[in-house]
This record gives C-alpha cells, structure tokens and sequence, in this order.
C-alpha cells in the first residue's frame, strides 16, 4: 500500500498521521517528536487545540526537513469570515513557528460564514502557504454550497469516522467528487477496542486492536490520525504496514456500524 495519497492538486498527503486533540501544549511536544522519530510525517492540530506552540517545538526538536513533513491545522468557528479567517491563519502560522502549512481545514461548518472563509483560504491557497485546503465536518450539502461560491473545491473533507459510525453515503460522495475523506477519532476514541469481532480480528493477525481499525481505514482509503500521547502506542499505531485484512474481515467490520456519533452533527452544533 503506498504511504501517501495524492490529494485533487497533485499533492501526496502521507495516509496515517498523528492526532493532537486534547493534547496539552507540553505534551504535544514530545508526542510529535516520538511520533516523526517513529516514521510519522503527518500532524493534525487546529487553532482551538491550543497546541500549535508545542507542535511547532516537536517539530523543530525532531531535526526533521520541513519537506518530509506534513502538518495540518485549522481554522476555529470563531475565527470564521474573510478578514478573520486571514488574521487567524497568521497566528496559527505564527504559534507554529512555520512559514506554510500543507493543509489547512475548516474545521466546522458555520452557517453563513463558511463560504467567506473559504474566499480566504483560497487567496492563503494562492500564496503558497497553504500548500492544500480543505474542511471538516462538512456534510454532502454543506460542500453543495460551499461551491455555489468557491472557485477551488476542498481537497480533503476530515470526518468523524470509525467502525460504529460509517458515513458510507458522505464516503461515496466525496470519493465522486475527488475529495480526499480523512477520519477523525478513527479508534473512537478507543471506546471500541474492547469489541470481540475487533479482538479477535486481531488475535488471528498477532495485532492489536488499535492497529486493525488503523488498517481498516487504510484499505478503505481513508486518511487516518489516530491520537496518542504515550510512545510505545505511537509507535503501536504506526506498525500497520506488515499485515492485511481480508475482504471477509473488512465485511465484518463495515457491519459494526451504528451510525453512533461521539461527537456533534455537523447540522447540530452550537460552538
Ligand atoms: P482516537 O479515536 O484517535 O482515540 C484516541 C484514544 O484512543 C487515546 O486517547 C487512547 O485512549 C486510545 N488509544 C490510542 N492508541 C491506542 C493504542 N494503540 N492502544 C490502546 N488505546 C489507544 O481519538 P481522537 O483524539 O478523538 O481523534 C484523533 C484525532 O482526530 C484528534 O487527535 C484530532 O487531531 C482529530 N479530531 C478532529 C476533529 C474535528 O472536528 N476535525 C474532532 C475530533 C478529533
């Protein structure tokens, strides 16, 4: 399987990454050192993590090029519209310590303000320091009327996404439209390493159950981040190229589908 997926402007988003949600700034330092010591090129924070400080450090302490890595942040709901979306993109770039972003998201849908935003992020596209745009949380309609507006279509939409909540139908149409899906709490949130079809799955691969819902996004063709702040489960996470599921286990757990969210309906939030 490759490592990367190219994303509708050509460029190759590494295909697993690391998540820092509710990771504190401290802490995310060293997660994303271990995590690009360990192989990991790709990083998912967002403004509202307040740790962008301390994934800018992670990076410089992991003496890593900046062209072999992938970082991704996002823009917050209450920096949504034209003039603050740009200022809000500075300061991320800023606490980063970075002077471009390869990706650089949405994160929710705010009604009436999304399309504004994307205006900016397209100009921030333009200039370079953004190196691709996309969103998250967006629905199948919400993307219809982004591009009423837009002049250039996300290129990657980071969903909620695990084995109890499928999203099959937002799947089929974002893979029509070319759009990259990107899982978020794709462990779900490790409630659901503990399910017996997991488990067992597992057992028969001498892997854990982490490292099979890993793989199951990756032969769905999904980019996954899961989180974590401890090292050895970095590098758990990462050690998913060596093995692969059969079309009998990716059935089973497709089935496990409940379409149980753990997270707000992006038609439903109020934040
Ligand atoms: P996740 O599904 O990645 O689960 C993380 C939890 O699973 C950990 O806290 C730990 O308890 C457990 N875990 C991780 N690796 C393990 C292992 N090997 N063995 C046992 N347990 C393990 O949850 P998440 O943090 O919600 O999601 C991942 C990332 O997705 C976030 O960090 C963030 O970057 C992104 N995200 C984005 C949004 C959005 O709105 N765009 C929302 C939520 C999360």
């Amino acid at each position: 399987m490759d490592k990367t997926k190219q994303l509708a402007n050509g460029i190759e988003m590494p295909r697993l990454g690391l998540g820092v949600w509710r990771v504190e700034d401290n802490d995310a330092t060293n997660s994303v050192k271990w995590a690009i010591e360990n192989g990991y090129q790709l990083i998912d924070t967002a403004a509202v993590y307040k740790n962008e400080q301390g994934v800018g450090e992670g990076i410089r302490q992991s003496n890593t090029k900046r062209e072999d890595l992938f970082i991704t942040t996002k823009l917050w709901n209450a920096d949504q519209g034209y003039d603050s979306a740009h200022q809000a993109f500075n300061d991320s770039l800023e606490r980063l310590g970075l002077d471009y972003v390869d990706l650089y998201l949405i994160h929710w849908p705010v009604e009436g303000k999304f399309n504004d935003s994307w205006k900016a992020m397209e100009e921030i596209y333009e200039s370079g320091r953004a190196k691709a745009i996309g969103v998250s949380n967006f629905h199948q309609h919400h993307i219809e009327e982004l591009m009423k507006t837009a002049k250039i279509k996300p290129m990657v939409d980071q969903i909620e996404l695990h084995p109890t909540l499928t999203q099959v139908e937002l799947r089929d149409f974002l893979a029509k439209e070319g759009i990259a899906v990107e899982a978020w709490s794709p462990l779900g949130q490790g409630k659901i390493l503990q399910n017996p079809t997991l488990v067992e799955i597992a057992e028969k691969h001498d892997k854990s159950a982490a490292q099979v819902i890993i793989r199951w996004h990756l032969q769905s063709d999904s980019i996954v981040i899961p989180k974590s702040v401890h090292e050895e489960r970095i590098k758990e996470n990462f050690d998913v190229f060596n093995f692969e599921l059969n079309d009998d286990e990716m059935k089973r757990i497709d089935a496990l589908n409940i379409n149980e969210r753990l997270g707000a309906d992006p038609d439903n939030f109020d934040f």
